[in-house]
Protein backbone atom coordinates (compact mmCIF):
# COMPACT_ATOMS: atom_id res chain seq x y z
CA UNK A 1 0.00 0.00 0.00
CA UNK A 2 2.72 2.55 1.12
CA UNK A 3 4.61 1.63 -2.35
CA UNK A 4 1.83 2.64 -4.45
CA UNK A 5 1.02 5.80 -2.58
CA UNK A 6 4.92 6.88 -2.99
CA UNK A 7 4.14 5.62 -6.87
CA UNK A 8 1.31 7.87 -7.04
CA UNK A 9 3.35 11.16 -5.49
CA UNK A 10 6.13 10.52 -8.10
CA UNK A 11 3.80 10.67 -11.05
CA UNK A 12 1.84 13.99 -9.73
CA UNK A 13 5.34 15.85 -9.24
CA UNK A 14 6.36 14.26 -12.52
CA UNK A 15 3.30 15.40 -14.01
CA UNK A 16 3.09 19.07 -12.22
CA UNK A 17 6.96 19.56 -13.54
CA UNK A 18 6.32 19.04 -17.36
CA UNK A 19 3.43 20.87 -17.50
CA UNK A 20 5.30 23.99 -15.86
CA UNK A 21 8.23 22.99 -18.20
CA UNK A 22 6.44 22.38 -21.59
CA UNK A 23 3.92 25.25 -21.09
CA UNK A 24 4.03 28.54 -19.67
CA UNK A 25 7.97 29.28 -19.16
CA UNK A 26 8.58 28.37 -22.99
CA UNK A 27 6.38 31.15 -24.62
CA UNK A 28 7.98 33.77 -22.41
CA UNK A 29 11.59 32.96 -22.97
CA UNK A 30 10.89 32.86 -26.78
CA UNK A 31 9.44 36.34 -26.50
CA UNK A 32 11.83 37.41 -24.35
CA UNK A 33 14.72 36.61 -27.09
CA UNK A 34 13.31 37.76 -29.49
CA UNK A 35 13.06 41.30 -28.30
CA UNK A 36 17.01 40.79 -27.05
CA UNK A 37 17.85 40.26 -31.06
CA UNK A 38 15.59 42.87 -32.31
CA UNK A 39 17.69 45.48 -29.87
CA UNK A 40 20.56 44.14 -30.18
CA UNK A 41 20.50 44.65 -34.03
CA UNK A 42 22.11 47.64 -35.03
CA UNK A 43 21.11 49.25 -38.46
CA UNK A 44 24.04 51.28 -40.17
CA UNK A 45 23.89 53.88 -43.22
CA UNK A 46 24.94 52.69 -47.06
CA UNK A 47 26.97 55.81 -47.90
CA UNK A 48 26.53 55.21 -51.53
CA UNK A 49 22.57 54.63 -51.58
CA UNK A 50 21.80 55.65 -48.32
CA UNK A 51 20.01 52.40 -47.30
CA UNK A 52 19.79 50.90 -43.80
CA UNK A 53 21.19 47.57 -43.49
CA UNK A 54 21.20 45.54 -40.26
CA UNK A 55 25.34 45.55 -38.90
CA UNK A 56 25.22 41.79 -39.21
CA UNK A 57 24.32 41.48 -42.85
CA UNK A 58 26.43 45.24 -44.25
CA UNK A 59 29.24 44.81 -45.99
CA UNK A 60 32.33 46.37 -43.83
CA UNK A 61 35.05 48.04 -45.06
CA UNK A 62 37.88 50.57 -43.27
CA UNK A 63 38.64 53.30 -45.16
CA UNK A 64 40.88 55.61 -43.60
CA UNK A 65 40.31 54.35 -40.33
CA UNK A 66 37.15 54.92 -40.53
CA UNK A 67 34.70 51.78 -40.67
CA UNK A 68 32.15 52.37 -43.37
CA UNK A 69 28.74 49.56 -44.01
CA UNK A 70 27.26 49.32 -46.92
CA UNK A 71 24.57 46.75 -48.30
CA UNK A 72 26.63 45.45 -50.90
CA UNK A 73 30.28 44.88 -52.46
CA UNK A 74 28.61 46.57 -55.58
CA UNK A 75 27.90 49.88 -53.65
CA UNK A 76 31.43 49.88 -52.27
CA UNK A 77 32.74 49.50 -55.33
CA UNK A 78 30.19 52.25 -57.15
CA UNK A 79 31.64 54.50 -54.03
CA UNK A 80 35.06 54.24 -54.57
CA UNK A 81 34.61 54.53 -58.56
CA UNK A 82 32.94 58.09 -57.58
CA UNK A 83 35.82 59.06 -55.13
CA UNK A 84 33.39 59.45 -52.23
CA UNK A 85 34.33 61.28 -48.92
CA UNK A 86 34.18 59.80 -45.78
CA UNK A 87 32.01 61.33 -43.65
CA UNK A 88 32.38 62.30 -40.68
ZN1 LIG B 1 23.82 50.26 -51.13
Amino acid sequence: MFRFMVIGIVLILAYLLLKRFLFPSRRVDDRSRDDRRIKGEELVEDPQCHTYVPVSVAYRVSVDGKTLYFCSKECYRKFREKGGHVPD
